[in-house]
């Protein structure tokens, strides 16, 4: 069963980024609107989310460690009506499979709270302690015990950019939830306080000048709303890195809306350069279907000519351009 989990943990954890994502959409699925994170070494010596949601009871607390326990799915239509973060049950037992995992945490009613502590995913001890309500997860010594998946990390340099971007994606897709996150073990860190907007959530993160310099966007079809921001005709940058696409919330990539932002821009963008972009979609989830990967943000379509003309057909039309959709 150890062993299992252990090899199965390169499908949903590849790298720390990883471990903060899962962590991050557990959560936000647990309605916090506070959460505080605190890395370490690139997030191979700490990673440690707090979260003042729900929390859960003992039970809980040991069940969520089996695999396949999940709390979010009654049947299997409801997949199809998913609003939540996660649903599959899988990523707090791998995560404890590579890991020393301790997870403390305490429902609303209970008068004692939970620790569990697991060692490379061998239960150690369990046992009540006193906190407030919700969830505290740490993760030390990730894939210590795994040298092959450790060769493939990167620096900690780059792994800590992989980890920030996921905190940065979701602070980006929840506004109203304060962030406060901490690399290292020294000083205050980065704090998003709870925003009103989403653009004051962008301004938090990126500064008042980028999101001045973007342009709105808004279109709606029957079937999808869709709103953000975008950078003027013929300035962008050599990479994708500041181009953010959420789905009902949740951070995704699309080759499709990549490639629609393209066209859209066409002809108004250097050769090479990728317009900044952020996009909202708010899309009925019978039209989308977020299970194509355990971990990966790519997402499918149902209707993708509906959306491909709809982001052309926006962008173009804010760049001031007549619209030209072909496919
Ligand atoms: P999934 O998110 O797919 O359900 P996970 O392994 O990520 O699977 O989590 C398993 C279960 O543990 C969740 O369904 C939830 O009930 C519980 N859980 C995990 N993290 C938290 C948290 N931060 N607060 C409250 N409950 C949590
Ligand atoms: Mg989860």
């Amino acid at each position: 069963e150890v062993l299992a989990s252990q090899i199965a943990a390169g499908e949903v954890v590849e790298r720390p980024a990883s471990v903060v994502k899962e962590l991050l959409e557990n959560s936000l699925d647990a309605g916090a609107t506070e959460i505080d994170i605190h890395t370490q070494g690139g997030g191979c010596a700490l990673i440690e989310v707090a979260d003042n949601g729900c929390g859960m009871g003992k039970e809980d607390a040991l069940l969520c460690l089996e695999r396949y326990a999940t709390s979010k799915l009654g049947s299997f239509e409801e997949l199809t009506r998913l609003r939540s973060y996660g649903f599959r049950g899988e990523a707090l037992p791998t995560i404890a499979s590579v890991s020393s995992f301790l997870l403390r945490t305490r429902e609303e009613d209970d008068p004692v709270g939970t620790e569990v502590s697991v060692e490379a995913g061998k239960l150690i001890s369990v046992r009540e302690i006193g906190r407030d309500r919700g969830t505290t997860v740490q993760v030390r010594s990730l894939f210590s015990r795994l040298p092959a998946r450790r060769r493939f990390l990167r620096s900690p340099a780059r792994e800590q950019a992989h980890l920030q971007r996921q905190v940065m994606l979701a602070a980006m897709a929840q506004p109203g939830t304060a962030f406060r996150f901490r690399h290292g073990s020294r000083g205050e860190g980065t704090v998003w306080p709870s925003a009103r907007s989403r653009e004051d959530r962008l301004a938090a993160i990126f500064g008042e000048d980028w999101i001045e310099a973007l342009l709105p966007l808004q279109a709606n079809r029957p079937e999808i709303s869709l709103t953000g921001f975008l950078s003027r005709p013929g300035i962008g940058k050599p990479s994708r890195e500041e181009q953010f696409f959420f789905v009902n919330r949740r951070p995704v990539e699309s080759r499709l809306i990549s490639a629609a932002l393209q066209e859209g821009y066409r002809h108004s963008l250097l050769r090479g350069l990728h317009p900044t972009v952020v996009l909202w979609l708010e899309i009925d989830p019978s039209r989308i279907d977020p299970n194509v990967h355990p971990a990966k943000r790519e997402i499918r379509f149902r209707e993708e000519r509906e959306l491909w003309s709809l982001v052309v057909e926006a962008v173009a039309q804010r760049l001031g351009r007549q619209p030209v959709v072909s496919f």
